[in-house]
């Protein structure tokens, strides 16, 4: 491992200061994930700025209902929140199906929301991967595509998001809010991450510094909402998908369909398409396999996850159809 400094910021303007400051500084949260990068090479800062001691670690109500979640509060304390459980029950869910115990104790909503990808050639540094070093070729597309995309990726890169939490973030339109040198703003959760492209090295739109210091998630949805994560192990494992879902259902007709997908693309994945078809629809099993499969129309799989696209189907319509009778006889 390669020496480098370490810096505990006392505030947040002396933690984006330090880091724009010095050109490859890394910001540090619990350190679950940049640890282990650092350790195998795959990372090469010469300074981490610890932001674990900032004021930041609160979640407090905000005016029109919602909550602002303070960029280090641990994924523990984030799933085990009570008004998080009580008004976001999707949210908690969604952090408890990740890492262990022990992780998401240290585990910072900042660091969650930009821990990288799990591809296993991005770790391995004897192959060729385009986003630890670019130009060099994507390993993934002609090995173990298991975990590989099936949604949103391109020839230089079909690695997917790893979080969880940002899957059930983007389907209850949390936002992002981002400070650096130069001022404050906010940024849909979606919108934090961009597909890979031709550069899929970059992978977010914060700019070099800019440091996140809040989640801000907007009154909880009408309906009845759930996480599920379907994957090799029953713990300690990363999804093969996905489905963050919300439902709403007046007179027989679906009056609010928020779906996102996770383990399918490199990014915490609305499913805009189904969504829009679920609208004004009757909550059949029908109508929600037609809405995923419009979804699904673009998908392009690889050989060897072609799976995905049945597990998906049926892990949304199976989702659907649950909360959907909790609904009806509740
Ligand atoms: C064995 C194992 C299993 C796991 N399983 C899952 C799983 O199933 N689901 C899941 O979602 N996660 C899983 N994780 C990942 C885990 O949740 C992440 O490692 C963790 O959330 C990262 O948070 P952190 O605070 O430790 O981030 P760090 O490791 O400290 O940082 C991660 C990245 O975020 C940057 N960063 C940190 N904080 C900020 C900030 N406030 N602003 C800007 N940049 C910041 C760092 O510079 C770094 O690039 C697993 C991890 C392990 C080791
Ligand atoms: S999928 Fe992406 S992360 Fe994985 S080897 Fe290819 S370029 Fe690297």
């Amino acid at each position: 491992m390669r020496p480098f400094e370490y810096e505990r910021a006392t505030d947040v303007a002396h933690a984006v200061t330090l880091v724009a400051e010095r050109p490859n500084a890394r910001f540090l949260g619990g350190g679950t994930n940049l640890v282990d990068l650092v350790r195998r090479g795959v990372e090469t800062p010469d300074s981490l700025v610890d932001v674990t001691g900032l004021p930041l670690a609160a979640v407090e109500e905000i005016a029109g209902g919602g909550l602002r979640v303070g960029a280090v509060v641990t994924n523990a304390d984030l799933a085990h929140h009570p008004l998080v459980r009580t008004h976001y029950p999707l949210l908690s869910q969604a952090v408890l199906a990740g890492a262990s115990g022990q992780l998401r104790a240290m585990a910072t909503v900042g660091g969650n929301l930009l821990q990288r990808t799990r591809c296993p050639y991005f770790t391995d540094l004897t192959t060729a991967c385009n986003k630890r070093e670019p130009g060099s070729g994507c390993a993934a597309r002609e090995g173990f595509t298991r975990y590989a995309a099936v949604l949103g990726a391109s020839e230089h890169c079909v690695a997917v998001h790893p979080s969880d939490m940002a899957v059930a973030l983007a389907a209850l339109d949390a936002r992002v809010e981002l400070t650096s040198s130069t001022g404050v703003r906010e940024v849909a959760v979606t919108d934090l991450y961009r597909l890979p492209g031709e550069t899929p090295r970059i992978e977010t739109v914060l700019s070099p510094g800019e440091l996140i210091t809040a989640v801000v998630l907007p009154a909880p949805p009408a309906g009845r909402s759930r996480y599920r994560k379907v994957r090799d192990r029953a713990s300690y494992a990363f999804a093969l998908v996905s489905v963050a879902a919300v439902l709403a259902v007046e007179d027989g007709r679906i009056t609010t369909a928020r779906l996102a997908l996770g383990g399918v693309a490199p990014k915490p994945w609305r499913a805009a398409a189904a969504e829009s078809l679920l609208f004004g629809a009757e909550p059949t099993a029908e109508a929600f396999a037609a809405a995923i499969d419009a979804e699904l129309a673009d998908a392009k799989p690889l050989p060897g996850n072609e799976f995905k696209l049945d597990l998906t189907r049926r892990t949304v319509v199976a989702v659907l159809r649950r909360l959907h009778d909790e609904g009806a006889t509740a």
